[in-house]
């Protein structure tokens, strides 16, 4: 089953939208296998964000993404990769197809609720930076009461 790396990043967590969220990936019948609630140091978020290094909004982005509480999380399920992207929508709000939690909640094309893996490389790299692999559980689905 596929795996992918998912953050909520500061403005989701400032504007209490964690349970809004997590429960759209849920709705998708995505298993949520691991989760932590962390501050990122500024040579962390340099460092998660590293591929965007030298672009104009580099030092923007790590500067927003330290030192507030972030929520992270390994979701599991098929083809999870490409479909939370889906689900998230486009970077910036203003290109976001409607229904997609960026289209609805971001703020803007730097605040924008979610970062999520977009490869299956990017989410076995980004899962390794926030979870050892004795953090991350397994579950099946079960219905009803
Ligand atoms: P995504 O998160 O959709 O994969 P990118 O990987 O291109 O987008 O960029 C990483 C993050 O950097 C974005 O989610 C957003 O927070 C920020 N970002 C990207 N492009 C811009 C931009 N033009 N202006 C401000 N922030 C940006
Ligand atoms: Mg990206």
């Amino acid at each position: 089953m596929e795996r992918t790396l998912v953050i909520l990043k500061p403005d989701c967590v400032w504007r209490g939208l964690i349970g809004e969220v997590i429960k759209r990936f849920e709705d998708e019948k995505f298993n949520v296998i691991a989760l932590r609630m962390l501050h990122l140091s500024a040579e962390e978020a340099g460092k998660f964000y590293a591929v965007h290094q030298g672009k104009e909004f580099y030092e923007r982005l790590t500067e927003y993404m330290f030192g507030s509480p972030i929520v992270s999380m390994v979701l599991e399920g098929e083809k999870v990769i490409l479909r939370i992207r889906e689900l998230i929508g486009a970077t910036d709000p203003k290109d976001a197809v409607s229904g997609t939690i960026r289209k609805k909640y971001a703020l803007s094309g730097l605040m924008n609720v979610v970062h999520a893996s977009d490869s299956l490389e990017a989410a076995r790299e980004e899962i390794a930076f926030f979870f050892d692999e004795d953090a991350i559980f397994h579950y099946q689905r079960r219905e009803g009461s």
